[in-house]
């Protein structure tokens, strides 16, 4: 049989195309096929409300976790709410949906080992063709570009009394800082059971887990809280892109989706509000075959590279000005800024007021390294 889409991978961004085709799509037949066990890895995805338009909020809810009415941030010398809805969504969530939406369409535990725009080969050595094949097998090569990390390791906890959040701690930089910008992300998920995750903006990528277990261990302790079951850990070490050019995929020709297709967000390496983007765009065309998606991923990845240019000078600014143990001041700097600029710049679309703003006053890095962070722009194209 010949599918209309092949799905490779079942991790956020292709889960949320099959998850969009479904509803917006169902004459298609499409076959999301994963390596792993389940779709959708081990990950807490979170985003902000206005990342997402109101139709987008509608098609994804029944996907999401949780939600809370705001989220706090603290630093040395500022404290702040912000009433802004934050949701997340637990894989296992996202993953019981797809396959309750999938069926038997979903394809667990079956490694792609080639696959073309409209073909797909599996280790068992049979070979799939459809009209289109999608390849969101997530981070590619990332040599192209220099980078910085975005390292983090979270526990979810079920603590021994009442953790006393009401909603996330989005950054918590009152810690110990290192050799990178340190910080806490706190989700409280039910009144004694919190994610706590220690996170890092660093110049390396994480080499070893083990500091920052004891470390969640030492805030709980801080925190007068008792650490009593474990429920979930997670890890990343997201690329946080400085400069370098567009990603290239070796055949252009292939549809990609996700961080395959270089869609995140360079400063906090999130790819949600774009795979949003992309399923919807997705949905949206009236051809569905191999030319239109690569001619949509293609155009939407050079747009998003342009988009996150200012972005990429920020990570600049934030990464190669100033000391590692100072990044915390930049932060607490952006922190002060309005809501409406924040929320802007966590989706990625900031005004030129906005830019003005994030550029202007009084530096918290040494003025000379600052510029000559922004100007270098290594082989950025
Ligand atoms: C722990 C963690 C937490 C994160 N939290 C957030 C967050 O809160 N918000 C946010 O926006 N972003 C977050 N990110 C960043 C980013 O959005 C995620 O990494 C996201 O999952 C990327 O989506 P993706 O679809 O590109 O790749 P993935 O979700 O990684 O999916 C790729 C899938 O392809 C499968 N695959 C790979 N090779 C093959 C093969 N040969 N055959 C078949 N299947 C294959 C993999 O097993 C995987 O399931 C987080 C990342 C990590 C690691």
């Amino acid at each position: 049989m010949e599918w209309d889409l092949i799905l490779v991978g079942a991790g956020l961004a292709n889960g949320l195309i099959a998850w969009r085709l479904k509803q917006a799509r169902p004459e298609l037949t499409i076959l999301v096929i994963e390596q792993s066990k389940t779709a959708g890895g081990n990950h807490t995805w979170s985003f902000h409300h206005h990342d997402l338009s109101a139709g987008q909020h509608q098609w994804i809810a029944p996907l999401i976790s949780h939600r809370w009415p705001g989220y706090d941030v603290l630093f040395p010398q500022l404290t702040r709410g912000i009433d802004q809805d934050y949701y997340t969504i637990f894989s296992d969530r996202f993953a019981r949906k797809l396959t309750e939406a999938l069926g038997e369409h979903l394809w667990l535990d079956c490694p792609v080992t080639a696959l073309t725009p409209q073909s797909v080969q599996l280790q068992s050595g049979e070979t799939l063709t459809a009209r289109a094949v999608i390849d969101g097998r997530g981070q590619g090569d990332v040599t192209s570009s220099r980078n910085a990390w975005q390292c983090f390791v979270g526990q979810e906890w079920r603590l021994a009394q009442p953790h006393g959040l009401t909603r996330p701690r989005l950054m918590d930089a009152t810690v110990a800082q290192c050799d990178a910008y340190r910080f806490f992300y706190l989700l409280p998920l039910s009144p004694d059971c919190v994610l706590i995750e220690d996170t890092r903006f660093s110049n390396l990528p994480m080499r070893d887990t083990t500091e920052y277990r004891a470390a969640i261990e030492e805030y709980a302790t801080a925190h007068g809280w008792t650490l009593d079951t474990l429920l979930r850990e997670e890890a990343g070490c997201l690329p946080l892109t400085l400069s370098g050019s567009a990603p290239q995929s070796e055949a252009w020709h292939q549809p990609l989706s996700g961080m395959r297709a270089g869609l995140f967000h360079a400063v906090t390496g999130y790819s949600l509000p774009l795979a949003v983007q992309l399923a919807d765009a997705v949905a949206g065309l009236d051809v569905i075959d191999a030319p239109h998606l690569a001619s949509l991923t293609r155009t939407m990845a050079a747009r998003q590279w342009r988009r996150q240019g200012f972005f990429r000078l920020l990570n600049r600014m934030l990464f190669l000005a100033g000391k590692p143990n100072n990044r915390w001041r930049v932060m607490q700097r952006f922190y002060a800024l309005p809501d409406d600029t924040i929320a802007r710049f966590y989706a990625g679309d900031l005004t030129l007021c906005d830019k003005a703003r994030l550029l202007t006053g009084k530096p918290p890095v040494p003025v000379f390294q600052a510029l000559r962070a922004a100007f270098y722009t290594g082989n950025e194209s």
